[in-house]
């Protein structure tokens, strides 16, 4: 054979040429301390905010503080068996949970992981726990109803869909109640429901889950859950993962209510981390950006445009006071943030008014535009005269004579109290609230004993029901009070009135 140099030299040449290095790169660091579930690694020199960082045993990690030399970061597991020296690779991946329909009727933790026994999800992909909000181009006006079913809060604290409205009152005056019946009402809406538990007790996730599951709310609901006995950086994401749950939904074009209950539990979580952390601590110790953790969460909250599907989220966040003190930190931060308030007050709660919510001071500052006309037509003088009655029964107290006209306003003053009274896990239609509410503005009620409207009201409804169908029917239909309803509605209440007080 012949072997020619120049074949030979050309081959190597053309190797040299081709050669490139294959070096496999990991950016991994070395922990220098670690406790308390934080732990401050040296050397994951390029490092995100926010990255997933992969500790020994399988356990993850998420870095917060980048600072010149190290990376503080929390550990999303057990610190069991990991110690100084170990090593720590970066994943390049942003914490992220996984999404889609199979999520529905599940209950998972922070992490998107099951916790309900039901076995794993298969879910159609990923999504970054932290989105930015949606821009002002890409959202449109709030402009649909969001019906909670509870009289109280749809005649005059109306929500809209893609609204944020707070719930807020101090302990045990029923702030989880209203949003269980609020996901209750959402029954046969299309509505997709996110409750997110945020450091609650095992037992109560558990009685929450027991019971929608009971009202058969848990075919369209997805429940989050970071219990008490989970770590701060869990309880602190979880919102986060909840809301992003819902963005896969509501990109869809699917209407969103989404829960957070509760904010106050959510920034005592992040101050414990940021402590840990060594941030430095601000007023009641929370660290400055305590305020930016909730309005980016709440900001998330939207009614998407026509061109991004229609698609919307309403968060309904609950915060807990102490003793009524709506001016400490945390409630003043998340009472700017939203776009109204439902107060709710031990003291009504307590003198038998529940929902114990005070609609002198609760406010909706855009649901009104999302509110049919029909309820609006009755709700309009609600309001007012729930607040002369209030300032009434005041002056009253003082035993002082009281001329017809006051003595008038205060017998209905109560029986609009009493109409406005609802037991929980009754939520109400629509069309159901405007007749009850109808009769009760238009001084129907005035020769009905006051410790009876909660039966004439029952009674009533499904007085209606059975025998005049269609008075309902065309509220819905009509969506306002037309003289030819009004009519109608009045006769039938007219004619069950003869049938009750008979009985009475
Ligand atoms: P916590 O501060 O413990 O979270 P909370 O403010 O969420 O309490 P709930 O747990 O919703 O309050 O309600 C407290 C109690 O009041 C419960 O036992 C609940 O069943 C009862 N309750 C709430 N709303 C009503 C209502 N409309 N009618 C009757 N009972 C109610
Ligand atoms: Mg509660």
């Amino acid at each position: 054979m012949n072997i020619r140099p120049e074949e030979i030299t050309s081959i190597i040449k053309n190797e040299i040429e081709k050669y490139e290095k294959h070096l496999k790169t990991e950016d991994s660091g070395t922990i220098i301390q670690i406790g308390d579930g934080v732990a401050r690694v040296y050397g994951l020199d390029d490092c995100m905010e926010g990255e997933l960082l992969e500790f020994p045993n399988n356990v993850f990690g998420m870095a917060l503080n980048l600072e010149q030399d190290n990376v503080g970061c929390v550990l999303l597991g057990s610190e069991e068996g990991i110690k100084e020296g170990d090593i720590v690779k970066r994943t390049g991946k942003i914490v992220e949970v996984p999404v889609g329909d199979a999520l529905v009727g599940r209950v998972v933790n922070a992490l998107g992981e099951a916790i309900d026994g039901k076995g794993p999800i298969i879910n159609d992909g990923y999504r970054a726990i932290e989105e930015p909000a949606p821009s002002i181009i890409d959202r449109s006006s709030v402009n649909e109803p969001m019906q909670t079913g509870i009289k109280a809060i749809d005649s005059m604290i109306p929500i809209g869909r893609g609204q944020r409205e707070l719930i807020i009152g101090d302990r045990q005056t029923g702030k989880t109640a209203i949003a269980l019946d609020a996901i209750i009402n959402q029954k046969g809406k299309d509505v997709i429901c996110i409750y997110v538990a945020i450091g609650q007790k095992q037992s109560t996730v558990a009685h929450i889950v027991n019971t929608l599951t009971e009202m058969g709310a848990m075919d369209y609901t997805t429940i989050v859950s970071s219990s008490a006995s989970d770590t701060a950086p869990l309880q602190y994401l979880s919102p986060y993962a909840g809301c992003a749950i819902g963005e896969y939904f509501m990109h869809k074009g699917k209407d969103v209510l989404i829960i957070y209950d509760d904010l106050t539990k959510h920034a005592v979580a992040y101050r414990t981390m940021s402590l840990l952390l060594r941030r430095p601590p601000g007023r009641e110790a929370y660290p400055g950006d305590v305020f930016y953790i909730h309005s980016r969460l709440l900001e998330r909250a939207a009614k998407l445009s026509k061109e991004l599907g229609s698609g919307s989220i309403t968060a309904l966040p609950i915060i807990e006071t102490l003793a009524g003190d709506v001016t400490a930190y945390i409630p003043t931060n998340v009472i700017s943030i939203t776009d109204g308030q439902i107060f709710l007050e031990s003291e009504l709660f307590f003198s038998g008014q529940r929902p114990a919510v005070n609609a002198g001071i609760s406010v909706s500052r855009v649901g009104g535009n999302a509110q049919i006309k029909a309820m609006k037509q009755v709700s309009g003088t609600l309001r007012l005269e729930l607040a002369q009655y209030r300032e009434l029964a005041a002056f009253a107290q003082f035993g002082s004579d009281l001329d017809k006209d006051s003595k008038m306003r205060l017998e209905k003053g109560k029986r609009l109290v009493e109409v406005l009274k609802q037991d929980q896990y009754t939520p109400m239609d629509v069309e159901e609230q405007v007749m009850i509410l109808y009769a009760a503005v238009n001084d129907f009620l005035s020769d009905i004993k006051v410790n009876d409207i909660m039966k004439f009201e029952k009674e009533f409804l499904e007085f209606m029901d059975t025998h005049h169908r269609e008075v309902g029917k065309a509220i819905i239909e009509k969506k306002v009070l037309d003289d030819e309803v009004k009519s109608q509605l009045e006769a039938s209440i007219i004619e069950f009135k003869k049938i009750f007080l008979q009985g009475a």
